[in-house]
């Protein structure tokens, strides 16, 4: 069981160790150096060549004895659990390892877990099972406690910054930016490379500086608007965050702020807040996000998190406390 954040690499790895298991060259290369004839796949090498027939065939996803199963819209069902007891019931076709791939595991219906459960108790030979995961914590305990489990940390911001810059043309300050709201996945840093992703955010900072001098029906206007942008949620959120822990930060140490190209509106926000009402207002942006993230009525969580925000803006000081 593969556990992380999204965007960390997990389907990549568990592509990759069916490669490993599968590839003849290393596996050739290691009978030769041990002197060893044997076909025992157990004696198989960790890294696959990229090269030989295999290897080709399951980066392209058309190895017979390499099966990936996804979620289809958001929800693995028990149909799909059935079918790959079936294929694992049958002998591999190539004879090496079998690798059966379930990506986001944790979208398992109960009776589809159910169905994986009688698998994973008599597992058949010569099979690898590789579920991913955000959090143990969202799979059945009685599937949980029948895998090893293999952890995946978020990205490093500076791992994260170099390959964007180096491979997917980010330039060093939009890198920057994406970076550190990325929070450690790289899928979500490339979501961001969107052109119009960056004129997005400076639209969304524009409107949170003028939260408190807007009209009421415009906070209800804009939130609508974001509440109707659901794929956009998180990106919300990690904005929001950014932007007031930016006005926090700004009075201690400018380099430290995130959102380094709204400098200038970062100034002036901090004016009007104080450390108190910073902190409270990051508050009630985490438990708006955890509601919307329990699937509470987005709507109404958006209006009551920006109601906050105006009134929190209206009651507000001139300088920091
Ligand atoms: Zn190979």
């Amino acid at each position: 069981m593969f556990l992380g954040i999204d965007g960390v690499g997990k389907r990549s790895a568990a592509v990759r160790l069916a490669m490993a298991c599968n590839c003849i060259r290393h596996a050739a290369r290691q009978r030769q150096s041990d002197g060893s004839s044997s076909d025992n796949p157990e004696e198989f090498s960790d890294y696959p060549c990229g090269q030989c027939s295999p290897c080709l065939r399951i980066a392209a996803g058309i190895h017979p004895d390499i099966t990936l199963i996804q979620p289809e819209a958001g929800v693995i069902k028990i149909g799909e659990i059935r079918n790959l007891c079936r294929i694992l019931s049958m002998k591999p076709f190539e004879g090496l390892k079998r690798v059966a791939i379930l990506s986001d595991a944790h979208l398992m219906n109960p009776p589809a877990s159910n169905a994986l459960l009688k698998m994973l108790e008599e597992p058949p030979e010569q099979t690898l099972l590789i579920l991913t995961a955000r959090q143990s914590a969202d799979l059945l305990p009685t599937i949980v406690s029948r895998c090893l489990h293999i952890r995946f940390n978020p990205v490093s911001r500076p791992a994260l910054s170099d390959a964007l810059i180096q491979h997917h043309g980010f330039g060093a300050e939009e890198a920057s930016v994406v970076t550190a709201l990325a929070g450690g996945s790289f899928s979500r840093a490339l979501s961001m490379k969107k052109a119009t992703w960056m004129s997005w955010r400076g639209w969304l900072i524009t409107e949170l500086s003028r939260l408190g001098s807007s009209p009421l029906h415009t906070i209800l206007a804009l939130s609508e608007k974001l509440s109707k942008n659901r794929d956009a949620l998180s990106d919300i959120f990690e904005i929001m965050l950014s932007w007031f822990r930016d006005i926090l930060i700004f009075t201690c140490d400018p380099t430290h702020v995130i959102n380094q190209d709204h400098l200038e509106q970062i100034k002036e926000a901090s004016l009007r807040y104080s450390r108190r009402d910073l902190v409270q207002i990051a508050n009630a942006v985490k438990s708006a996000q955890a509601q919307i993230e329990a699937r509470t009525n987005i709507r109404l969580s958006m209006d009551h998190l920006l109601l906050r925000l105006w009134q929190q803006r209206n009651m507000g000081k001139t300088g920091i406390s």
